[in-house]
């Protein structure tokens, strides 16, 4: 997808409604900063706001990620074309994702235990070892809740029984027992528990 293209082609289509950036990003809840990141294609919209974005320019989705409007005769050729990119994308970013997931765990547990051998081996006062060693634990902490967050939301849980893939709940994710990446959880279609590993594409 050509960020820059369908930059312009937003910006396009906005003047082209008489709106300002600003009149845009108010209809659409969101600050101009966002849509004047769009416009100059420094990023993409959401595609929780695509729908509503597309409405307000009066433009198909299709039209939008094909930063041109897409005459019938090709229509279901682009159709297809930006679908695939966008699982691609999303398939890139979620891997992207399960990298940092990694990082993230190994760098808490480094600072973990560093704080802790500082507080346990240099000279100074009671307080302030009992501050680092609580300091580790809270960024461990939250390093732990963010990593969980990113095995939740990057790519998708395969059962093993039906072979469904699905993105689970955060408690689902949090209150499972896990083996590295693969998780205990209970399918939502067929019912059954079954250790269920992570998958990054949905075909
Ligand atoms: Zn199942």
């Amino acid at each position: 997808m050509d960020q820059v293209k369908i930059g312009r082609f937003i910006a396009e289509c906005r003047k082209r409604e008489n709106l300002t950036q600003m009149q845009l990003a108010e209809k659409l809840s969101i600050t101009d900063r966002a849509v004047s990141k769009w416009e100059t294609g420094k990023s993409l919209p959401d595609s929780s706001i695509m729908l509503d974005l597309c409405a307000v320019l009066k433009i198909s989705v299709n039209d939008l990620l094909s930063g041109e409007i897409i005459t019938m005769e090709y229509y279901d050729k682009e159709l297809e074309n930006n679908l695939l990119e966008m699982v691609k994308a999303k398939e890139q970013a979620d891997k992207r994702l399960l990298s940092l997931e990694v990082f993230v765990g190994i760098t808490v547990t480094v600072i973990l235990f560093v704080l802790i051998a500082v507080a346990a081996f240099l000279q100074m006062a009671d307080w302030l070892r009992v501050t680092l060693i609580a300091l580790g634990f809270v960024i461990f902490l939250a390093g732990c809740f963010y990593a969980l967050r990113i095995e939740q939301v990057a790519g998708y849980y395969e059962c093993k029984e039906c072979g469904h893939k699905y993105v689970p709940t955060y408690k689902a994710v949090n209150l499972a027992p896990h083996m590295g990446r693969i998780r205990y959880m209970r399918c939502p279609k067929c019912n059954k528990k079954s250790w269920q590993k992570k998958v990054l594409s949905k075909e």
